[in-house]
């Protein structure tokens, strides 16, 4: 086991205008920047699993990185706290103290290359179809496929459709037409550069709805 000294997180006494430095530089947390290092702040179990939304200087968000990353941007200035989080942890280090924000945005642009096909994940499907069923505009539970796999049906974004679990069940193997059933909207892959994002974000800070359109809460 590493016996590297661990940082010290505190979810105590939040910090006036998060992400700040505070004090002269010191190298503590710097040092220990080798993300391949295990961080060990066992009294913060949020601080090992808070993504924190980055965007580019051009505020196009770009993806989400650790909260560790995060802090480590922000201490080489190559970030700024575009969103603080006033109950992120604190992160202590020798002259320094920095609250995890909830969104950070880089300080000089990057290119990123543009990649047009969006893939087919279920978080994506679901923000696509705004977490509602594509038949009854229920509460989606579930993905759909229009044309049953079973019935050679591909799973691909023109023939999934999120779904609640009663369309679901009744609608099993057959096909609309087998049941007068249609669709709302027409069944489209999502175009644009954030949708990249979207397809890889689970879980996420209501207040990255404000830098990634695409995004509606469950
Ligand atoms: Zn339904």
């Amino acid at each position: 086991m590493s016996k590297h000294r661990p940082n010290r997180v505190h979810h105590r006494q939040p910090m006036p205008g998060g992400g700040q430095n505070i004090g002269a530089p010191r190298a503590t947390l710097l040092d220990c920047a080798d993300e391949t290092r295990q961080s060990s702040p066992p009294s913060a179990p949020n601080w090992t699993t808070k993504r924190v939304l980055l965007l580019n200087a051009s505020f196009e968000p770009l993806t989400t990185v650790s909260a560790r990353r995060a802090v480590i941007l922000l201490l080489r200035a190559r970030a700024e706290v575009l969103h603080s989080d006033p109950r992120g942890a604190i992160v202590h280090s020798a002259g320094h103290q920095i609250q995890v924000p909830s969104v950070i945005r880089l300080t000089v642009y990057v290119r990123v290359p543009y990649i047009a096909r969006v893939p087919l994940t279920r978080a994506a499907l679901m923000q696509r179809d705004r977490n509602r069923c594509g038949y009854c505009g229920g509460k989606a539970e579930t993905i759909d496929h229009v044309i049953p796999r079973s019935r050679g049906g591909t799973h691909t974004w023109d023939n999934c459709v999120a779904c609640c679990a009663k369309c679901n069940h009744r609608k099993a193997d057959k096909l609309l037409g087998e049941i007068g059933w249609t669709l709302a909207t027409p069944l489209r892959a999502p175009s644009g550069k954030h949708w990249h994002l979207v397809s890889k974000i689970r879980a996420f800070d209501p207040v990255w709805s404000h830098y990634v359109p695409a995004l509606v809460s469950a």
